[in-house]
């Protein structure tokens, strides 16, 4: 197979590490807006050349791994370019402005939506892992809109990597991704804030950092240049559950004012119920 990586970074690159362990004889062209991001993915062997986009019109399968607002001004470019027999798999962490992007693209039938809800809180090539995509979903959007050879293709390499399929509708991804992963990454990006500005010397963070507070602002580590662009795409969704969890933390803090201790108990109680929602999901975000 003859497969090009556009967004060398922790999800292209380890989407083409585990490319290669299925596949060994697959072809990889990397391409990146970032020549020391190229550089270090063809040092590491997640990629066998460099490319640019004269390379796409022969792929059998262009991944592109680009922060969510590059997407929506390169996707149609790399639509532009593609031959008939190619899949264009995007991992965009947002949907909706995604697929309205390529809605009417001559070629929206070589498009697949999705989003592996796979990742970790570090970026770039060297960041990329093997087996990332073993065990998790990935959301496809829209997928009647793509060939059914084309889906055929890309479902078999998900299935090769053990990945679970979910259909979704771009706007219903949206919503709920909003508060399973975007409102995690406020909260923890939040909390880490409040903490630094408590505690100005940060020696004493670090030695009272026990695995509860290094676990819940583990994702307040992740990129801004990733995230900032996910927060304006999604924002109607993003602001509606911050609202709903301000009004928890409102109700929370009330609580303990009125020393309500029996309803502190039963609200913690009540949120216990995440062990069992939780259960069997493999570990790693987002
Ligand atoms: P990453 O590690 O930062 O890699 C992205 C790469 O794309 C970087 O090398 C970046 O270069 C490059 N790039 C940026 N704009 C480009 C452009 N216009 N053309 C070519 N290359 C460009 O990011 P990532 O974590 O792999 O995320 C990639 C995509 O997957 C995003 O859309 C994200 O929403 C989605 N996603 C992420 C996760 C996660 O947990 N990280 C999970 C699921 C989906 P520079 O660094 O120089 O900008």
């Amino acid at each position: 197979m003859n497969l090009i990586v556009i967004g060398i970074g922790l999800i292209g690159g380890s989407f083409a590490k585990d490319v290669k362990k299925i596949h060994p004889d697959t072809q990889i062209t990397g391409i990146d807006k970032s020549e020391e991001h190229l550089e270090e993915a063809l040092q590491l062997g997640l990629i066998d050349q460099k490319g640019d986009y004269t390379s796409l019109a022969t792929a059998d399968m262009v991944f592109v791994s680009i922060p969510v607002n590059a997407l929506v001004k390169e996707l149609p470019k790399i639509l532009d370019s593609v031959g008939d027999d190619t899949v264009v798999i995007d991992t965009g962490s947002t949907k909706e402005l995604i697929c309205a992007a390529v809605e009417n693209h001559p070629n929206r039938r070589n498009y697949l939506a999705c989003h592996p809800i796979a990742g970790t809180e570090f970026s770039g090539p060297s960041a990329a892992i093997n087996g990332l995509y073993h065990g998790k979903t990935n959301i496809i959007c829209e997928v009647e809109k793509t060939a059914f050879k084309l889906q055929e293709r890309a479902l078999e390499l998900f299935q090769g990597m053990n990945m679970r399929i979910r259909y979704m509708n771009p706007s219903a991804h949206d919503k709920h991704i909003a508060y399973v992963s975007h409102l995690s990454h406020i909260s923890s990006f939040m909390l880490g804030k409040t903490v630094i500005e408590k505690e100005k010397n940060e020696r004493d963070i670090f030695d009272l950092a026990g695995s509860g507070f290094e676990s819940t602002v583990r994702l307040a580590k992740s990129s801004p240049d990733m995230w900032t662009p996910i927060f304006e795409q999604n924002k109607e969704n993003v602001v509606e559950s911050l609202e709903e969890y301000i009004q928890n933390l409102e109700t929370f803090k009330q609580l303990l004012l009125d020393n309500a201790y029996e309803n502190v108990h039963q609200e913690m109680n009540n949120t216990n119920r995440i062990k069992q929602i939780l259960k069997g999901i493999p570990l790693t975000k987002s």
